[in-house]
């Protein structure tokens, strides 16, 4: 930090010559970009390479460190200092800038480390950590084919490797990539709501639709309703079995009996299906069931069945795994709750959607997490525009 003050009372001193002040700025500014050319002196991958070898050095000896990074546990911050910051009117080298990101880590879990006993937050892999930084150097924008280009293609494969996976017609289906599981909750309640309030879209909501789902549902819901302007007083909680914390649905058909006597439409029933906590897994065939037989009331659509599996989805990474002849050979301690669990979660089939959080049992970094529903046609043409929307499928 001494250099820099220096280095800006030295620039403070030749105040006068304002335009080489300038020419100074632009040679320091072009040096702080990569280059646009091939073996033009691009800075870039070498101060990567630096940058990477300078936070490994954060990480513990093998066998012997701690499960954070660095030898400083404790919390730096100055809470009462922080927030008293302004921008600094001279530029920083990027080296020194660096420096100081790398500085922020300090303390930090270190998520790969094997005594690093965190539930939803692995280490990502190489191949994602690297495809997530190529992507910042180019910045594909998804906004439009133009802006994208062939890297659309990850999403569209992605999004069809999962459908498959829950036993969909893959072409029929879509996906959206967004940031979280609390943005996969957002969107089936968005779908949800312009199903079965078709005229929200542009009235607004004027119905208090309700969002049943059960006692061990993630929080999110509170958000979901809230930000989508449902309003949090319209969820409905549903009891779960004290054994295996699954929907009750003993109770799940008492509530929608009530609301079909009271003309209540329902927006959109959550399965959830793996939970950070007690990894509960709802009846999701008994769900859809149930839906069938309690239609909304007559001038409402139909109610939405949404699998929040955002955590619970890797499971299906065993459909065609062979459980008697166990090729991987797992042990008989563990393979009769991998079977298990991937009969708990195959039941997405059912569902209208359902969500993936990467970054939490797919080894990604943060944020990718995708909302991938079974009827592209319907989910579309219900969410489009005559005018622009959002995001489309701008190219051929
Ligand atoms: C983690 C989690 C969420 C929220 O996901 P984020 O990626 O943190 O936004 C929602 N539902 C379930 C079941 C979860 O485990």
């Amino acid at each position: 930090m001494i250099n820099i003050v220096e280095e800006n009372t030295k620039i403070k001193n030749v105040s006068g010559q304002s335009d080489k002040h300038w020419e100074k700025y632009r040679l320091d500014m072009l040096k702080s970009f990569p280059s646009p050319y091939r073996n033009e002196n691009d800075t870039l991958a070498l101060a990567i390479n630096k940058a990477i070898l300078e936070i490994d050095n954060l990480k513990p000896e093998k066998s012997m460190g701690s499960a954070f990074l660095g030898t400083n546990s404790e919390l730096t911050i100055d809470f009462e200092k922080v927030k008293q910051s302004s921008l600094n009117q001279m530029m920083n080298k990027p080296e020194i800038v660096i420096e100081e990101v790398i500085k922020l880590f300090e303390g930090l879990p270190n998520w790969g480390h094997p005594l690093t006993m965190c539930n939803v937050n692995p280490q990502g892999n190489t191949a994602a950590i690297i495809a997530a930084i190529l992507t910042e150097l180019f910045a594909p924008n998804i906004l439009e084919g133009e802006y994208a280009w062939n890297i659309h293609q990850a999403e569209l494969e992605s999004g069809g490797i999962l459908a498959n996976l829950a036993g969909w017609v893959s072409k029929d289906s879509g996906c959206v990539y967004t940031y979280g599981g609390s943005g996969c909750w957002t969107y089936q309640l968005k779908y949800a709501l312009t199903r079965v309030l078709p005229d929200s879209r542009n009235i607004g909501i004027r119905t208090d639709a309700k969002v049943i789902c059960s006692q061990q549902a993630h929080y999110t819901m509170l958000n979901s309703t809230d930000w989508m302007g449902l309003g949090m007083n319209n969820i409905i909680r549903i009891k779960t079995d004290v054994e295996t914390n699954a929907m009750d649905t003993i109770d799940l058909e008492e509530v929608m009996k009530d609301c079909t006597a009271k003309k209540i439409p329902i927006a959109s029933i959550v399965c959830t299906m793996g939970t950070t906590d007690a990894n509960a897994f709802d009846p999701v065939k008994k769900v859809r069931t149930l839906i069938e037989k309690y239609p909304n009331p007559e001038g409402y659509g139909k109610t939405l069945l949404y699998c929040d599996s955002v955590i619970g989805w890797s499971w299906l990474a065993f459909k065609n795994y062979d459980f008697t002849i166990n090729p991987l050979g797992f042990s008989d301690t563990v393979l009769p709750y991998i079977e298990k669990n991937y009969n708990a979660i195959k039941d997405v089939f059912y569902a209208d959607a359902f969500g993936v959080d990467f970054h939490k049992t797919g080894f990604s970094p943060y944020i990718s997490s995708v909302f991938v529903y079974k009827n592209a046609l319907e989910f579309e043409s219900l969410l489009s525009r005559d005018s622009s929307v959002y995001l489309q499928p701008r190219s051929p």
